[in-house]
């Protein structure tokens, strides 16, 4: 049974976790249900990397936080995916932003996709967090000769614009230096990558450390404006509140707030995991050491070596959930692990599983007050409802700190930059809701001819 949040009114508490290689290598911490009425300052609906580290914010600024997921920890995103640290959120290069709203903007939102990683990494050390980080090469791979030459350009724009260093790989560079054929080229950055359960688990025990008090199997049912705040229900208790903070992401259920009913469009993506490679498949397919790797196809396809010498290989999922663990998407995405890896046919596909990915109609994500839907004379004294989501698939280091950035906003901070896009307006909503999947269909079709 697959959750699919364009069809389903709420996440079950009944739903299993993801049978991911992840869930395989970790037993993440119970969390008790709620089963009486609470009163808190700030509620945070959504126990993932977001809501966590809203938790963690809002608890280390000394409120008083209470937070609700709807099932087991790391049930969403946080336990489901490649667990790849990368700088930038939604789907805008910086170049990209640049072109659109100006250097100044463009630096500034580097500023806050650096500023995540940064986020994540002084949390790790900060809070001695046993993540697996390792820190090796991530290559960014062409699928053909227009894009090498592109992928060049962008990174040469990087160096010299943004200060990003990257190295230029050319198609003989990549063979002799990692043994990876088929590719036309590609750029080196330095790359790291986590074990995304472990994280999760992490900012779990940083929460609860600092006073916040966390609450799954518990979903947030319906939300009732009150004068002073909200009454929020779950099947076995109620919590009564100044302000939510919406972090269900790509989770959020079908009409559930209308600050982010259609605000975005949850989107599959799948991994799956194989046995060990044996010395010989490793060495042939150039994958020895722990390195990361993501190509320039429309639909991209991620991969990285694990520490225990397995690959992950990730990409598009099912266009519908309960479509995600037919056979045929298995099949699809091991032809595409065995073009790029011939030596690793016949390999054992040892876990397979999918997630959803929040995808804004902007290719930006948002961190938003919504003071029109809040009640009609909106203000702090009479409670406020935020939500940040819409990340497009890149939030590892992203979400926990957007999900600071609510918290921040919400406690009415000066730290946040309010003129950044990410902040200064709402997510825009999808016109023609119902026809999202038919043209998701299309376009995956279309991908598919054009990346022959
Ligand atoms: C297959 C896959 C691979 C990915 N790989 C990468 C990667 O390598 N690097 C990267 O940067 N990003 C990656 N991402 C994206 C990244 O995982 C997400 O952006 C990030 O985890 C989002 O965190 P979150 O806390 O906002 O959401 P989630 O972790 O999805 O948490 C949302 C939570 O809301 C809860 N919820 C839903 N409804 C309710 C309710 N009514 N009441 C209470 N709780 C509710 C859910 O149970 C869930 O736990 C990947 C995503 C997928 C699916």
């Amino acid at each position: 049974m697959t959750y699919d949040p364009l069809i389903s009114r709420g996440v079950s508490s009944m739903l299993p976790a993801a049978n991911s290689y992840w869930h395989a290598t970790h037993k993440p911490p119970t969390l008790p249900p709620l089963n009486k009425k609470v009163n808190t300052e700030y509620l945070v609906i959504g126990g993932g990397y977001t809501g966590l580290s809203a938790a963690i914010t809002l608890a280390q600024a000394k409120q008083n936080v209470t937070l609700l997921d709807a099932n087991s920890l790391g049930f969403g995103c946080a336990g489901r995916n490649g667990g790849f640290i990368l700088s930038g959120s939604g789907r805008l290069s910086l170049s990209a932003i640049e072109d659109k709203w100006g250097r100044d903007t463009a630096k500034a939102m580097q500023g806050e996709f650096d500023g995540a990683v940064h986020l994540l990494k002084q949390r790790i050390a900060d809070f001695d967090m046993q993540v697996d980080l390792v820190e090796g090469p991530y290559l960014k791979l062409a699928h053909n000769s227009k894009q090498a030459e592109l992928l060049c350009a962008s990174a040469k724009h990087l160096e010299s614009h943004f200060n990003v260093p990257s190295s230029p790989l050319s198609e003989k560079d990549l063979i002799a230096r990692f043994g990876i054929e088929g590719a036309y080229g590609g750029v080196e950055l330095k790359g790291a990558c986590l074990h995304p359960l472990k994280l999760v688990s992490e900012y779990a025990r940083v929460a609860k450390e600092l006073g916040a008090t966390l609450f799954y199997d518990s979903p947030a049912i319906s939300i009732e404006k009150h004068k002073t705040g909200y009454l929020v229900k779950t099947p076995s208790g109620s919590v009564s509140t100044k302000h939510i903070l919406i972090t269900t992401n790509a989770y959020t259920p079908k009409r559930f707030h209308d600050s982010v009913d259609n605000k975005q469009f949850p989107v599959q993506s799948s991994i799956f995991v194989t046995a060990p490679m044996s010395q010989e498949q490793r060495v042939q397919s150039g994958l020895t050491s722990p390195m990361s790797f993501m190509d320039t196809r429309m639909m991209k396809y991620y991969y990285r070596v694990l520490p225990d010498g397995r690959l992950l290989f990730g990409g598009r999922g099912a266009v519908k959930g309960k479509d995600a663990d037919k056979t045929s998407e298995k099949e699809r995405l091991y032809r595409a692990m065995v073009k790029s890896f011939p030596s690793l046919s016949g390999i054992a596909m040892d876990y397979f599983w999918s997630g959803w990915v929040s995808v804004s109609l902007d290719s930006m994500p948002r961190i938003f007050i919504d003071n029109k839907v809040s009640g009609n004379n909106a203000s702090r004294s009479s409670g406020n409802i935020g939500y940040a989501m819409g990340y497009c698939g890149s939030g590892v280091s992203f979400a926990a700190f957007a999900g600071q950035r609510l918290a921040q906003r919400m406690m009415g901070s000066n730290d946040v930059d309010l003129s950044l896009p990410l902040y200064h307006s709402p997510l825009k909503t999808y016109p023609f809701a119902k026809a999202r999947r038919l043209a998701l269909h299309g376009l995956y079709q279309w991908a598919k001819i054009a990346e022959r």
